[in-house]
């Protein structure tokens, strides 16, 4: 995989059929020359999804959020749009408005066989259902009365939990990939390198409350200074 800075850089490059004798071929990245964002708007209420995207400059796709109420579907305000640069723009032109664009985060997948999370349970490898309650193998929640035990964190909750650190360290790589743009892995990388510096300061924070409260040590006074032991 190559990343390019431009779509001049893009296009030079897509022109080689070759590198060094080797055949070759150039296709853009599916999904990370790409971003997703929300958009907000009263006044777009009577566009299409099709006319909102003709409007935007950047923005490829537009769709917008329906809810359910009994049998009718609501359209809301709000629009979900895709825009063709790895990072996302902070405002949008469409018509004579200008609208903010808010990162648009995806909730974190988690498999409903292995509980784990970043796959889906149609690409699990593990054999067995693992519980979502106890996380314990051969049985499924609705059959289960044991004490939760997240199998993600080993915590006392259910691997669903909305509290669950797994989760909740998930949710913060996925904020991050949707602001920051670029792949998983280093957006990963960018938030555990976050997370172990707010530990160290924690620590280090809680270290010197710590110190603060134990008897501070009293500072010598001039006359008690004891004299430079003589070299031996
Ligand atoms: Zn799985
Ligand atoms: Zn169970
Ligand atoms: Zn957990």
């Amino acid at each position: 995989m190559v990343e390019l800075k431009s779509n001049d850089q893009a296009n030079k490059l897509g022109a080689i059929a070759t590198f060094l004798d080797t055949p070759v071929t150039g296709i853009p990245h599916k999904s990370l020359n790409s971003s997703k964002g929300v958009i907000r708007s009263r006044d777009l209420r009577c566009c299409t999804e099709e006319e909102i995207v003709e409007e935007p400059r950047g923005a490829t796709h537009a769709r917008r959020i329906k809810v359910r109420r009994g049998e009718d579907k609501i359209q809301t305000d709000t629009i979900v749009l895709t825009c063709d640069s790895p990072k996302l723009p902070s405002r949008i032109r469409a018509g004579y408005l200008t609208l903010d664009v808010r990162p648009s985060v995806p909730l974190p997948m988690r498999c409903s066989k292995c509980q784990r999370y970043g796959h889906g349970n149609d690409r699990c490898k593990k054999p067995a259902v693992v519980c979502v309650r106890c996380g314990k193998g051969g049985h499924v929640e609705r059959d289960c009365s044991a004490d939760p035990h997240c199998v993600n964190c080993r915590g006392d909750h259910a691997a669903s939990s909305k509290t669950c650190p797994k989760f909740l360290e998930e949710q913060a790589i996925l904020c991050y990939k949707a602001e920051n743009g670029g792949r998983f892995q280093q957006a990963r990388k960018a938030v555990v390198v976050e997370i172990q510096k707010t530990i160290s300061m924690r620590t280090f924070a809680s270290a010197v409350k710590s110190q603060l409260r134990t008897k501070p040590a009293a500072l010598p006074k001039d006359g008690d200074r004891s004299a430079p032991s003589a070299p031996p």
